[in-house]
């Protein structure tokens, strides 16, 4: 009694979505799942779910923001998907997303740019920015998105949200369209902190249909701390002078002083190789994407552009269906990998990658979690940093270090800077998920 009935809030949410005007859906489901009755007995309640468009979801378009997969109907389900529909949620809507998940403002998308909720001439973030967007526009109650670089924590930061990056291999990647293997994690996106781990709960764990998944020693428990006692938290030394906005510094450092206020120390990290985080991901990144990419020959998947005879059949359709972006990256990879240059850059920017894990190794062995602002700046109008790869690369700056490391981070909202949202990002060891969501609920 007094429950709300979620066939009216499926339909409100779908209603909600199905004329929504920011560009942030791709698909969006035509009536309610015809089992919500029985999802309702199931821990998620049959709430309505949005995910990123590329999780597959058999029989719904999945077509990770390409053009190359477009209409793409997989034949099964993401296990992360399939994980949170067994718990009882239901599959509302597809995101639009930057193409492979390559970007950082939704731009670089086959079917148009999403716009951000707060400012629709602004961008969302990318390249989870459909799924953000959705759940700041209240789209959705939540959403999926992936992170290899900050995909989901800088789109969060830019739209006022909560989205959290999982440890490595927390998650399953089976049926995820792959960006870098090594990389890539399934993450949550909520309003609060206690949504993101109640969605974060039923999503991780061992999957034998992903060989790098490993699940996590223990189960998500919903975020209770209301203090801060006994937590140290780390800065960063070099934070200073690493290009933030002075309204994203101001509302950083207000931030540190609430942390204080509720029992933190507050104590500073030297990370001494995370300045280099940047070079190594644009490496290492494109390098498995450029592998990961070779599989869409027009043979076996979505765009075919008939040719004469099959090689040129290959490179018509890669000409036809890979956007600009994707093409950078496929040139870049396949450089770096390619023999006589392996060791003066991919084998380069692996030890990198070593040396920035042995840093926050170090630093965790003195902190509890390191704190940064999420991004250098608040979202960013349209089109202003499209021509400007190297200024879209650095959106990633503070999110690409965790990420080459394997560890969870969370952004949560901290405040606004000229009208527009600004994130808090916080950073603990491989599986520390519950100590990240609980020091974000007292920090929310
Ligand atoms: N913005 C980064 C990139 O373009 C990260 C993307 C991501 O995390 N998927 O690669």
């Amino acid at each position: 009694a007094g429950e709300l009935d979620p066939a009216d809030l499926f339909e409100a949410y779908r209603a909600a979505s199905a004329a929504e005007d920011l560009g942030a859906l791709s698909w969006v489901a035509d009536a309610a799942p015809a089992d919500l009755a029985a999802l309702r007995e199931q821990p998620l309640r049959g709430l309505p779910l949005a995910v990123k468009d590329l999780f597959c979801t058999e029989g719904v378009p999945s077509q990770a923001g390409s053009k190359i997969l477009e209409g793409y109907l997989p034949p099964y389900t993401a296990t992360v998907v399939q994980r949170l529909q067994d718990a009882g949620s239901s599959l509302l809507s597809k995101t639009h997303q930057d193409e492979f998940a390559m970007g950082s403002s939704t731009e670089n998308c086959a079917f148009g740019p999403t716009r951000n909720p707060w400012d629709t001439t602004r961008v969302p973030g990318g390249s989870s920015g459909g799924s953000s967007a959705a759940v700041a526009a209240g789209l959705a109650p939540w959403a999926l998105g992936t992170d290899t670089g900050g995909s989901i924590r800088q789109p969060a930061a830019l739209c006022g949200i909560v989205g959290l990056k999982p440890t490595y291999g927390a998650c399953s990647r089976f049926g995820m369209i792959a960006f870098a293997s090594s990389l890539d994690q399934a993450g949550p996106f909520a309003r609060d902190v206690t949504d993101t781990a109640l969605l974060y709960a039923h999503m991780h764990g061992r999957d034998p249909r992903d060989a790098t998944s490993v699940g996590l020693p223990e189960a998500t428990v919903l975020p209770t701390a209301q203090r801060l006692d006994g937590i140290t938290l780390g800065v960063p030394k070099d934070v200073e002078r690493d290009g933030i906005e002075p309204g994203v510094r101001a509302a950083f450092d207000a931030a540190l002083q609430t942390a204080r206020d509720l029992g933190a120390e507050i104590r500073e990290v030297e990370l001494p190789h995370a300045e280099y985080g940047i070079a190594a991901y644009y490496v290492l990144a494109p390098a498995e994407a450029s592998s990961n990419l070779a599989r869409f020959d027009g043979v076996r998947y979505g765009l075919r552009t008939e040719a004469p005879d099959l090689l040129s059949m290959y490179t018509r359709t890669r000409h036809d269906g890979f956007g600009p972006e994707v093409k950078r990256r496929i040139l870049i990879g396949t450089y770096a990998l390619s023999s006589g240059y392996y060791d003066a850059y991919y084998a380069s920017a692996q030890k990198v990658r070593t040396l920035i894990r042995r840093d926050l190794d170090a630093a965790f062995a003195d902190v509890d979690l390191i704190v940064t602002p999420t991004t250098p700046g608040v979202a960013f109008p349209l089109g202003s940093k499209t021509d400007d790869p190297l200024s879209m690369y650095l959106e990633d700056y503070f999110t690409v270090p965790f990420s080459l490391a394997g560890v969870p981070a969370i952004s949560i909202p901290c405040g606004l800077s000229e009208g527009l949202p600004v994130g808090l990002q916080l950073a603990g060891p491989a599986f520390s998920e519950n100590r990240i969501l609980d020091a974000a609920f007292a920090l929310e």
